[in-house]
């Protein structure tokens, strides 16, 4: 056995420049409000549940919603899980009426 082949670095889930951005952002307007990519990420399914469940998730996670906004990396991400979960209803709930 001699050399071993070069192991793949894994894909993680980073917004790269945006974070940046937000950084850069955040240091000039000096604003506490902001958060990060990734504390948006943790908060993404708690969002996305609250949505579903008719809850205002807007005024509960304010920065969450701010963060979607502004950040298109996290808002694809949000796509995604919506998608997802509505993917899931459709296959768990009976034929709904037609509107
Ligand atoms: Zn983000």
């Amino acid at each position: 056995m001699s050399d071993t082949p070069k192991a793949e670095l894994p894909k993680r889930r980073r917004c790269g420049p945006q974070d940046i951005a937000g950084l850069m952002r955040t240091i000039f307007s000096a604003e506490d409000d902001d958060i990060t990519c990734g504390e948006c990420y943790e908060h993404i399914d708690e969002y996305v549940d609250m949505l579903r469940a008719g809850e205002d998730a807007a005024t509960v996670l304010p920065k969450v919603k701010a963060h979607l906004e502004q950040c298109p990396c996290c808002k694809m991400e949000f796509q995604a899980f919506v998608a997802i979960l509505e993917a899931e209803t459709e296959t768990n709930r009976d034929e709904e009426q037609g509107a």
